[in-house]
């Protein structure tokens, strides 16, 4: 199919959708068409239960591999499709399964906790899951002093700082987009914007975190938007969060922090993939029956130290 403009081809995507019972989840990274066409948008484990509540029989995951791996080991008797084949994230893509075991030949003690940006082969070597909002609470209430976590550097510090008591073995990983954010930047933007609040997310360098008046995650950043008195804000992540932060906030003010951060990944699915995943059911995420269980616990396991 071919040239078809922007609103035919969205009727064709819903039409495909609803013959074959199928859902689309989009990352709050994603493009604005894509987000525009999703049935539901949100972080990547906001997805993956989503994807397990719903009765679809089909999803398709606008997002990077790792997040449809996510969605699959939480829903493993549906058909999870990710639109475009080449969409890895370099920081999931920062660990290997032979520096994960080295790691745990060298520190028998420590308990592996991994943050949910990883791949479900380390997911599944893992003791527990964690997420950006929940990772200082999970190292906190893990039952060892020592813990290997990974993979990303600038949240592990994060955790480090925060749990002075705990050992924590940090993998040196790091999400490229977040660490381009400058302390320079930090300065321009507040001195150009003085009344706004400062919302950073912990993949950012620490000394670019030190001077945020919040650090959350994305669904940290729009539940925080939604509820704060203040009017105009400056937003420390990738892009695309500010498209949704403007749709749920009209009233509100949104600058990005320094120039605008893009992951590539992210930007790589459009309209006519998202059409052609659904025509062709591709392309389909398929796990191996023990990585999925035991991804799956390390994943369950996190509700139970998260308190
Ligand atoms: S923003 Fe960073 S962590 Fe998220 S998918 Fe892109 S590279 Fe990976």
């Amino acid at each position: 199919m071919k040239n078809l403009d922007k609103d035919r081809l969205k009727q064709h995507i819903r039409q495909l959708k609803h013959e074959k019972h199928a859902v689309i989840l989009a990352h709050n990274y994603q493009l604005p068409e894509i987000q525009e066409i999703a049935d539901f948008v949100g972080d990547s484990l906001e997805l993956a239960r989503l994807s397990a509540n719903t009765d679809a029989d089909m999803i398709v995951f606008c997002g990077v591999r790792f997040m449809a791996e996510t969605a699959k080991i939480l829903s493993p008797d549906k058909k999870v499709l990710l639109p475009k084949e080449d969409v890895g994230c370099p920081l999931a893509d920062s660990v290997t399964v032979e520096d994960l075991l080295l790691l745990k030949q060298r520190h028998p003690a420590a308990v592996v906790v991994t943050y949910v940006n990883t791949s479900a082969e380390i997911k599944a070597m893992s003791d527990v899951c964690c997420t950006s909002a929940n990772a200082v609470e999970v190292v906190r209430n893990v039952p060892a002093r020592k813990v290997i976590f990974l993979p990303d550097r600038n949240l592990g510090d994060w955790v480090r700082k925060n749990l002075p008591d705990k050992e924590v073995i940090v993998w040196p990983g790091y999400c490229y987009v977040h660490e381009q954010f400058t302390v320079d930047e930090v300065h321009q933007a507040k001195s150009q914007h003085p009344d706004s609040v400062l919302l950073i997310h912990p993949e950012c360098k620490p000394e670019v975190v030190q001077f945020a008046d919040v650090v959350t995650s994305t669904s940290g950043m729009l539940r925080y938007v939604k509820t704060s008195d203040s009017q105009t804000f400056i937003i420390g992540t990738e892009e695309g969060l500010i498209y949704r932060l403007k749709k749920e906030n009209p009233n509100k003010r949104f600058y990005s922090l320094g120039t605008p951060k893009v992951c590539f990944s992210m930007k790589k699915i459009r309209l006519m993939d998202v059409y052609n995943a659904l025509q062709y059911e591709q392309y389909e995420i398929k796990l191996d029956k023990k990585v999925l269980t035991d991804a799956r616990n390390a994943i369950t396991a996190m509700l139970k130290y998260k308190g």
